[in-house]
């Protein structure tokens, strides 16, 4: 954890974002990232995100089981939902939700989005073509060469 606040605060002095992660494996560091989301201009660029990315990069797989995610701030839901796709075990955050909103990250106001009724949401959301889109689904559903996730 104390490597994840260091990389915080690290980024904060090279222009990204004050967030920073680190993902370990048997307790050795496996990759470490901060928030790059105005260097790259990828509101995607979390830390969190940026690590599991590196991490799945270089154990060459998309599957992190095992491994503990440290964070110096409880994850957006965004990097929540990221965590638990890659199977992530333990979560460690030092900062939360609510002191991130104090200065200006409100994950919080999309946690709370989410807990809405998708009619009750600031976004508006619209199906469309749904029986269209469901050929790729058929095609995934009777494939024998797919890699489940
Ligand atoms: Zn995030």
């Amino acid at each position: 954890m104390r490597r994840a606040i260091a990389l915080s605060e690290e980024s904060v002095r090279t222009g990204g974002g004050p967030f920073g992660a680190v993902i370990a494996k048997d307790g050795e560091i496996v990759a470490e990232a901060s928030n790059s989301v105005t260097i790259d201009h990828d509101p995607t660029a979390h830390a969190e995100v940026n690590a599991i990315r590196k991490a799945a990069r270089k154990l060459g797989t998309f599957d992190l089981e095992g491994c503990e995610i440290y964070t110096s701030c409880e994850p957006c839901p965004m990097c929540l939902g990221a965590i638990y796709w890659a199977h992530l075990g333990r979560i460690y955050y030092a900062n939360d939700r609510k002191d991130a909103a104090r200065i200006g990250f409100d994950d919080d106001f999309i946690y709370k989005e989410i807990a809405l009724k998708p009619e009750e949401r600031h976004k508006q959301m619209q199906i469309l073509l749904p029986e269209e889109a469901k050929e790729a689904f058929q095609m995934w559903e009777s494939s024998s060469e797919k890699t489940e996730y």
